[in-house]
């Protein structure tokens, strides 16, 4: 049976470096069509995550939001426009589903003047997807597309074939998502990135879900991602839609939830079927810039120990090993703290 790796199981060998200084770092990266980064960070299609308020953010930081679909096409086209009025320039991006109104919403958003779509889709190797990214290249010209979520080399040739010019890679490693409990099926995050990055295709990866630290942004980059898509990292911030909420310890928190959650599929469609997700409350954690402002001189510092000034130079350079047990005990903060 074949093994496989994700984040926890390696490391990057530091290297040779010749930056004197992180600032040095470009992590601008074109994912083809016109789209292109000054960070390679995407914000999730979902309910708590990407609204307006993380477009604004998002695009400000050099990244990108993806205002999720599950709305009318009215609202998402609404808040496409609050998050481009004032901010023409920012980066904007839009989900569309595979049935219903998902080429009305194509159109209409095209019209707002939306950036990119991503073909939003638990699995996204299927005949659906398909025959959605046919139609849509009609509607679309050549805006960027996005599809997925694909684990295999055969997923994304079959994206890029069918016209994609970007994937979402990894099926079951969210946070908050439950695919691998509920149906057995999946692909540890950073190995379905490994196997990916083997395309011979012109289509650019997105390491999606299960991403935790800067470290694990530089580890999917290096592993052959172009970008990474985030939900739990950007979770419980300002920007997130949904109030704040205190508990009687005045302990403040958010709601992040998964959109295969029993959840949001009754909120969104009044009953549910197969749930593949949880809700969860999170911490409420303040203003979403200086999440990314982190996570930003965090990737820098990774880049800067592979001596790589690039994501293209990282691609290159980087050098994975496999940890044991014990070095990944020794790899998280291990002090022994006592109770005074
Ligand atoms: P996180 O960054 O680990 O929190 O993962 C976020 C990713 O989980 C999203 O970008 C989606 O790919 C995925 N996702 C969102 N909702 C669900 C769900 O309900 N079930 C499974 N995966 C989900």
């Amino acid at each position: 049976m074949r093994k496989t790796l994700s984040y926890d199981d390696v490391l990057l060998i530091p290297q040779y470096s010749t930056i004197r200084s992180r600032t040095e770092v470009d992590m601008s990266v074109d994912l083809g069509r016109g789209l292109s980064l000054q960070l390679p960070i995407l914000s999730s299609p979902m309910d708590t995550i990407s609204e307006k308020d993380m477009a604004v953010a998002m695009g400000i930081s050099g990244g990108a939001a993806i205002i999720h679909r599950y709305n009318t096409l009215q609202e998402q086209v609404s808040i496409v426009s609050q998050a481009k009025e004032g901010n023409p320039t920012l980066t904007v991006g839009a989900a569309i589903g595979v049935s219903g109104d998902f080429l009305n919403r194509a159109a209409a958003l095209r019209a707002v003047g939306i950036d990119f779509v991503c073909v939003d889709v638990a699995h996204g190797h299927h005949l659906s997807v398909k025959e959605a990214i046919g139609a849509l290249r009609n509607i679309l010209g050549d805006m960027h597309i996005m599809a997925g979520n694909v684990a295999t080399l055969a997923g994304i040739n079959d994206l890029a074939d069918w016209g994609a010019d970007s994937a979402r890679c990894n099926i079951g490693g969210g946070s908050i998502c439950s695919t691998r409990t509920q149906t057995g099926h999946g692909m540890p995050g950073l190995e379905t990135v490994f196997e990916c990055a083997q395309t011979d295709r012109d289509v650019k990866i997105i390491a999606d879900g299960g991403i935790r630290t800067s470290g694990d942004i530089v580890k999917a980059l290096a592993a052959g991602a172009d970008a990474v898509m985030c939900g739990s990292l950007l979770a419980g911030t300002a920007e997130t839609p949904g109030k704040v909420m205190q508990d009687k310890d005045g302990h403040r928190w958010k709601i992040y939830r998964g959109m295969a959650s029993k959840e949001a599929q009754i909120e969104w469609r009044g009953k549910y079927s197969s749930f593949e997700g949880v809700a969860s409350r999170v911490p409420y954690r303040g203003l979403v810039a200086s999440i990314l402002e982190d996570l930003q001189r965090g990737i820098r510092s990774g880049f800067s120990y592979s001596g790589a000034r690039t994501i293209g130079e990282l691609h290159a350079k980087a050098e994975f090993i496999q940890q044991s047990g014990a070095s990944q005990t020794e790899s998280g903060t291990h002090i022994h703290r006592r109770d005074w």
